[in-house]
């Protein structure tokens, strides 16, 4: 097989259970395609039978690329490990392994990158989710909006195809700490949010935890926008404001209106416990900034690969 014309990254941690079903709808949409597609798929440190699966399937079937990494580095990370070894000369797709996003939107995101845009995303219209989670989803993807420096678009995930050169753009972007959608949309060129309807997880539980859920949406607020640093400085002004205000009123009670002015133990211990939590957020917040330059001036390899497999007449 040459270079493909289009590589599709899915990275996958555990998906033992929908793997044979994935693979089966992949297959398909490689016989309607037109394009030569290569199946980059990426072990994230898998601990059941979802390497096993890959490796047969990598050496009997030259469509399917397949690279381990040595140990689980979290989703972000086995797409960007992805995004590295694909060798689409066209475009790369992302989606993720459990059918959620559904494999066949290749070909209208193609007709996109056809018509000149250099990414398109997947905007969800619909996901079927528990309530709880859709609000927060909705929400944080609208916070993150406002506050964000770039335009981010809304309910929009890793679901997406970009062009070749936003692909290189992205490989030589060396953050640690990466919120891919966001890099996407950073990156500029013409973009195009295609909407769909998410379907539920095809087999298996979902690997994102809620502590991982809560640390993309970290990334994605603390790459993305300096919104929390300045709003510390924004306080500190308002509340020195306001003491000093208060310290005038006092005087004016107190020479002015000759009011003996008694001062309340509620109102100190309030005084107290409100400021000493606000400083207690700010460290927080600095940390938050610090603790990514801590990561970043390490510059540790993003990920490690221990092996790749791909058909012999693939590697030519
Ligand atoms: N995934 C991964 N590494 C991880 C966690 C998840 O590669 O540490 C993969 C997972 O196999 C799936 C995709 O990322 O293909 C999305 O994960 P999941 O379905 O759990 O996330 P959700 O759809 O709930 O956001
Ligand atoms: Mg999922």
């Amino acid at each position: 097989m040459s270079a493909p014309d289009i590589t599709i990254v899915i990275p996958l941690y555990n998906e033992g259970e929908v793997f044979p079903q994935m693979v089966e709808r992949l297959i398909q949409l490689a016989s309607l395609s037109k394009s030569e597609i290569e199946f980059l798929l990426v072990d994230d440190g898998s601990k059941d039978q979802t390497a096993v699966l890959m490796r047969m399937l990598a050496l009997t079937d030259e469509r399917f690329t397949c690279i381990f990494l040595s140990r689980n580095h979290g989703h972000q990370l086995a797409v960007t490990a992805g995004l590295n070894y694909a060798r689409g000369t066209k475009a790369v797709m992302v989606m993720d392994g459990d059918l959620q996003d559904p494999p066949e939107l290749m070909f209208s995101f193609l007709q996109k990158i056809d018509e000149g845009f250099d990414v398109v995303y997947a905007v969800r219209k619909n996901r079927k989710e528990s309530r709880l989670k859709k609000i927060c989803y909705a929400l944080f993807y609208r916070i993150l909006k406002k506050i964000s420096y770039i335009d981010l678009p809304l309910d929009s995930g890793d679901f997406s195809m970009m062009s070749r050169r936003v692909v290189d753009i992205m490989n030589k972007m060396p953050e640690e700490s990466r919120y891919i959608r966001g890099m996407r949309s950073w990156v500029g060129f013409k973009q195009f949010g295609f909407e769909y309807d998410r379907a539920e997880r095809a087999a298996g539980e979902a690997k994102y935890g809620i502590k991982m859920l809560f640390n993309l949406a970290f990334n994605g607020v603390f790459n993305f926008s300096e919104f929390p640093i300045k709003l510390i400085t924004r306080l500190g002004i308002g509340t020195m404001l306001l003491s000093i205000f208060y310290f005038i009123m006092v005087l004016y009670k107190r020479y002015i209106l000759g009011i003996e002015v008694i001062e309340g133990f509620t109102a100190t211990l309030f005084t107290i416990i409100l400021f000493s939590s606000v400083q207690l957020i700010s460290i927080g917040v600095l940390g938050e900034y610090i603790i990514r330059i801590f990561f970043q001036v390490k510059g540790r390899p993003l990920f490690i690969v221990k092996e790749r497999i791909a058909n012999k007449k693939s590697q030519e």
